[in-house]
């Protein structure tokens, strides 16, 4: 049963976010809900639906009706629409930011580059009539031309989770629609609005109702997108076992997965590197985001005798973080997405001292002043981890950075390539030849020289490698477009050009 609008912004502290099913929102009655909080405040400030099996159903029969107009219409109308869309998260992007901020936590400035990183990608899917131009050999054989072209899938399907709510279903959705696609999307029960504003901007846009729907819920919505039959791919980001296990799922059913999956990332300081860009790159890429970002460093590596310089200032400024409501703009870092999230992390840090690790900063127990209810943690910061302990090993997702000393590159590159996850990697130097021998020994798939968080730009694709991404593609770029389509291969010849007679070899080029 459809229910009225919700409004853009302010979203009523007793309101619901609902599905959205063929342009319009949708919430059954007696579906479940479960609440959003602000992290900031600790408090609950909505409901969000949860799908059942029937609603995920209603959204896949919308999308598999709009398929039919929809990919019969022309490239570049689609991309109109796109671009009207791009128009309007340009006008709202800064709406988009603070409800970013005020359901995941991260502090304002970093919500409104969030928005502008996914904004790249809907200017990427602009230029789709150019992407989805196909190859023409004329004369094959006598006669005979052969081309190519890429043909939309059908129903495709993203399951995104919190730590992006704009960015990452952007890496999906607007390419999977201009190539005309239809999509249904499962965002991150922990921040659903952003989904539920991006249907509404499309909407506005032109977009014919059933082209992009959302089902918000938990895995009973992802089981139901997976086994259903009409949803032809399943573009995934996440946790690494919920990716691996989507990953074997869908393939069991025979669909094309796309699944991204944790990560710990690995900085690389080389003794000649610059100290203060070394400090600025760790303080940055270890808290940004309260460490919630896929592509957020988590463990220094320290070549030679880099430590001795490096650590003393990455001690003071990992102490001096300011850490606060993400909409006050003195703070650097927000509070953790949710209260079981913060306990998880400081657990790990428990685990840390435990197994041994040298605890210099100590970030537990944090209490903002006028936010005593947030879901806060500061800066943690361990000296000697070595890779036997879980902490080196596992992937903590908050804002805790493990250093570990190795006497010489050859050491460095073999640490960072023995470990399960290759998403991101950095290294420090000035040294050309170093940079050179890392980039192409390294077993990462996205690589920083001097750039602490290497994520490609819309043009390049996304993605990292080992237990950080099952399937055979990036998300978008040039690979998001191929994950998105399917590759028809035309040879034709005309009736006068016909030889008479059967052919009972294989015909060869004549
Ligand atoms: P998550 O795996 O818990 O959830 C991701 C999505 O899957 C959500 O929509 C969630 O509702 C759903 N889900 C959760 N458990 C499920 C289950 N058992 N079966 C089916 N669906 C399930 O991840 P998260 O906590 O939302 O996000 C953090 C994780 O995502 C981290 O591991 C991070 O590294 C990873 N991540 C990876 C990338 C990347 O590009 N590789 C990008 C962002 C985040």
């Amino acid at each position: 049963m459809p229910v009225s609008p919700m409004p853009l912004l302010p979203l009523p502290s007793d309101a619901t976010v609902p599905h959205w099913v063929a342009g319009a929102p949708h919430q059954p009655p007696g579906e479940p809900t479960l609440p959003v909080f602000n992290p900031a405040t600790g408090q609950v400030s909505r409901q969000v639906a949860m799908a059942s099996v029937e609603t995920v159903a209603l959204a896949v029969a919308a999308a598999r009706e709009a398929f039919v107009g929809w990919s019969q219409t022309p490239a570049i109308r689609r991309a109109r629409v796109l671009n009207r869309f791009l128009a309007l998260l340009n006008e709202h992007r800064d709406a988009l930011a603070a409800l970013i901020t005020a359901e995941h936590g991260k502090v304002f400035s970093d919500a409104q580059g969030e928005v502008m990183r996914g904004i790249d990608i809907v200017e990427f899917a602009c230029g789709i009539p150019q992407l989805l131009k196909g190859d023409h050999t004329e004369q094959v054989s006598t006669g005979i031309d052969n081309w190519t072209v890429r043909q939309p899938l059908g129903v495709v399907a993203g399951i995104t989770p919190f730590n992006f709510p704009c960015m990452v279903p952007c890496w999906m959705f607007p390419l999977a629609i201009a190539c005309g696609n239809t999509f249904v999307l499962k965002p991150s029960e922990r921040d659903p609005s952003a989904a539920l504003f991006m249907a509404r901007l499309l909407k506005e846009a032109g977009l014919p109702d059933g082209v992009f729907n959302v089902v918000q819920g938990d895995r009973v919505a992802v089981d139901a997108l997976i086994d259903h039959p009409d949803v032809k791919a399943l573009s995934f980001v996440g946790s690494t076992p919920v990716a691996q296990a989507i990953y074997v799922r869908g393939a069991q059913h025979g669909k094309r997965v796309q699944a991204l999956g944790g990560a710990k990332n690995h900085l690389v300081v080389m003794p000649d590197a610059d100290v203060q860009a070394t400090v600025d790159a760790l303080i940055g890429a270890a808290y940004g985001s309260a460490g919630e970002r896929c592509m957020a460093i988590s463990v220094a590596v320290f070549v030679g005798d880099s430590a001795e310089r490096v650590l003393p200032l990455l001690v003071e400024r990992t102490k001096a973080l300011k850490v606060g409501d993400g909409m006050d703009p003195s703070a650097e870092m927000g509070p953790i997405v949710t209260q079981q999230a913060r306990d998880r992390i400081e657990g790990c840090i428990a685990a840390g001292v435990q197994e041994g690790a040298q605890l210099l900063v100590d970030g537990r127990g944090l209490v903002v002043a006028g936010r005593e209810g947030g879901f806060f943690t500061g800066g943690t910061l361990f000296d000697h981890v070595t890779p036997e302990m879980r902490l080196y090993r596992e992937e903590v997702f908050g804002p805790v950075l493990a250093c570990v000393r190795v006497p010489d590159l050859g050491a460095a590159i073999e640490l960072v390539n023995g470990h399960e996850f290759g998403n991101g990697v950095a290294c420090f130097t000035q040294d050309g030849q170093v940079a050179r021998e890392f980039s192409r020994r390294i077993e990462v798939g996205m690589v920083g020289i001097n750039v602490p968080i290497p994520v490609p730009m819309a043009w390049h694709g996304f993605g990292g490698w080992k237990r950080s991404l099952f399937g055979d593609t990036h998300a978008y770029g040039e690979e998001g477009v191929r994950f998105y389509t399917r590759q028809k291969s035309v040879m034709q010849r005309w009736l006068g050009d016909i030889e008479r007679g059967a052919e009972f070899a294989m015909p060869t080029a004549k």
